[in-house]
């Protein structure tokens, strides 16, 4: 039998991207500056060579 439950561990925000829109969880480099985070990755982050998510999803935003 197990608890599994330490209730120590506190429930970890999440947001999505604002540039592929993947849900990215928060992260202890984050901490600072979690609200300040928009982008999953640097490579969200800079928005150069990005390419938009497999799918078809008409947002008609961009
Ligand atoms: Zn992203």
């Amino acid at each position: 039998m197990k608890t599994g439950f330490k209730g120590n561990k506190q429930f970890l925000p999440s947001k999505p991207c604002a540039r592929c829109g993947r849900e990215m969880t928060w992260r202890k480099a984050w901490a600072r500056n979690w609200q300040a985070v928009r982008y999953c990755s640097d490579a969200c982050r800079s928005g150069k060579h990005g390419r938009p998510p497999t799918g078809s999803q008409a947002d008609g935003s961009g």
